[in-house]
């Protein structure tokens, strides 16, 4: 990866890039084109093949006849390695393509889609990678007359289905686990961001990936995406999106083949901010959480929820903090935050900020879109204030840089409206009290739970939710478990 500060501008008005279907190792025009819209000024960047079922059926059939034949679930576990490593190696040295990529087609910042995207999507190749060969089989004690082995087998054609948040590293989250167990797969990205998905799959071919091992599809969800979880032919749906689609994949996986489904779902994060914190610390990070990646995270921190006693000190700082987070254009190097993915995200946030607003919150900041003049998609920051932790504010996901403010007065009632949603993914407890903070850490509801920080973690640990934010976490050597089947092999010695 070069350290130079690219021109953005430059390298997005050269970079090159497929635009097919890649099925079996080989790009194909796809039965239709459809345009690919930049947030960024509501400009065509390019058109891209969608696949149909007839394509998914194809890519299917190519990762099926590649696991059947075990070019890639065969090889040696080193090779596999070497490819995954080596495939990791050639995401750095096209990391600034691949960042520009994402800023075109979702609006983030082209700093950060390098520093954080293209750097997990690296990481997350070479971790697992290099972890193939130290996942062991087991022999369990059976007795001198008998022989037992569990072996871990790989599970078959994985289908997974990923949104546009954070392209690169959510596909990452699913292709380098299922590929290191020895799986096939087939990738349907969102029709948001199509590009950077095709980028990378061919420098896993380039890494030496075996033709059909990897298949990418672009399509509409409810076509493509479709398509894949209702097909008979696949063993496992792996998703991240919104809880509505995560819903209607399960029921497509039931009606179907009753394919095994994992679900990455919503969320809506609070940072719960208790009087005997660092009021600094945690109101730097709860600005950070709302903002980063202008809202447009699962784990987003869209609810402060600050003692009463310190409500007024905390927020007078969250809104300073938050002020400086305005957008700009996510090419130029110092773009606090980028543009909304789309007009249609954009639609949806003012949806929800106007109607939380109809019923009786009070707004502090933002709450109206800016920088319409360039054509493209920008919120700014917005605080709301006065709210009922189940007011549809409080409630809902919004994706956005919109947060909603509650407060408590006791260690119980924090906990309680932490929990007050029917998400379950994260949340951030500040306090410099261990007994309080792991008190609550525990008492609250969520697949992770930070303390005197937000979003800190590496690939050791899972990533995941419980409630509907969904079930079968990303990361960790748990996310290999999740594209295998125990096998029991049991021989009665003569
Ligand atoms: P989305 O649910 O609209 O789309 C996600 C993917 O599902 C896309 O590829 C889409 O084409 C596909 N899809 C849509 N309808 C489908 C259907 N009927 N059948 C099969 N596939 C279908 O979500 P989005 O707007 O792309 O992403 C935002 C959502 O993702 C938010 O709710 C966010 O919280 C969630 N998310 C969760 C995590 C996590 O790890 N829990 C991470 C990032 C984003």
């Amino acid at each position: 990866m070069t350290t130079m500060t690219p021109d953005w501008r430059t390298l997005a008005a050269s970079v090159q890039y497929p635009t097919g279907l890649l099925i079996d190792g080989k790009w194909e025009a796809g039965p239709s084109r459809h345009e690919v819209i930049s947030p960024i000024d509501g400009r065509v960047v390019t058109d891209v093949a969608f696949g149909d079922a007839a394509a998914i059926d194809r890519a299917v059939a190519a990762a099926r006849a590649s696991f059947e034949d075990r070019r890639w679930a065969g090889m040696s576990p080193m090779d596999r390695k070497d490819v995954l490593v080596r495939w990791a190696h050639l995401v750095n040295d096209h990391a600034e393509q691949l960042a520009v990529l994402t800023t075109l087609e979702m609006g983030k910042p082209a700093r950060e889609a390098k520093a954080v995207d293209v750097r997990a999507c690296h990481r997350t190749l070479r971790w697992f990678g290099e972890a193939i060969d130290k996942v062991l089989d087991e022999i369990p004690k059976v007795g001198d007359s008998s022989w037992a082995m569990i072996e871990r087998e790989p599970a078959g054609v994985v289908a997974a289905i990923t949104p546009w948040n954070f392209p690169l590293t959510l596909e990452t989250w699913k292709i380098a686990p299922a590929l290191a167990v020895g799986c096939s797969m087939v990738l349907k990205p969102s029709e948001m961001s199509p590009l950077t998905a095709l980028y990378v799959a061919q420098l896993g071919l380039e890494a030496g990936l075996p033709d059909g091992v990897l298949n990418v599809v672009n399509g509409l969800g409810a076509t493509t995406g479709a398509a894949l979880a209702s097909h008979m032919d696949v063993d496992i749906v792996t998703f991240t999106g919104s809880t509505a689609t995560g819903r209607a994949i399960m029921t497509a996986a039931a009606q179907s083949n009753m394919k095994r489904p994992y679900l990455e779902l919503g969320g809506k994060g609070a940072n719960v901010v208790f009087p005997d914190a660092d009021l600094d610390a945690a109101a730097a990070a709860s600005a950070w959480a709302v903002t980063y990646n202008a809202g447009q995270m699962c784990s987003a921190g869209s609810r402060l929820v600050v003692h009463e006693s310190v409500k007024d000190e905390v927020l007078a700082k969250v809104l300073d903090a938050m002020a400086a987070m305005q957008p700009a254009d996510p090419l130029d190097h110092s773009a606090p935050i980028g543009a909304i993915a789309s007009a249609r995200q954009l639609e949806t946030i003012h949806g929800i900020v106007r109607d939380g607003l109809d019923a009786g919150g009070r707004l502090l900041m933002g709450g109206e879109p800016v920088l319409v003049e360039t054509g493209g998609s920008y919120y700014p920051p917005t605080v709301v204030d006065g709210l009922e932790p189940d007011s549809l504010l409080a409630q809902r996901e919004v994706f956005g840089p919109v947060l909603s403010v509650l407060t408590f007065t006791s260690d119980e009632e924090a906990v309680a409206i932490g929990n007050a949603t029917n998400y379950g993914l994260a949340s951030a407890v500040w306090t410099n009290d261990l007994s309080r903070a792991r008190r609550v850490s525990k008492g609250l509801k969520m697949g992770t739970v930070w303390v005197n920080c937000y979003e800190e973690g590496d690939l050791t640990v899972p990533f995941g939710g419980v409630k509907q934010s969904g079930f079968g976490s990303d990361k960790s050597l748990h996310a290999m478990d999740k594209f295998t089947d125990l096998k029991t092999t049991w021989i009665e010695l003569s």
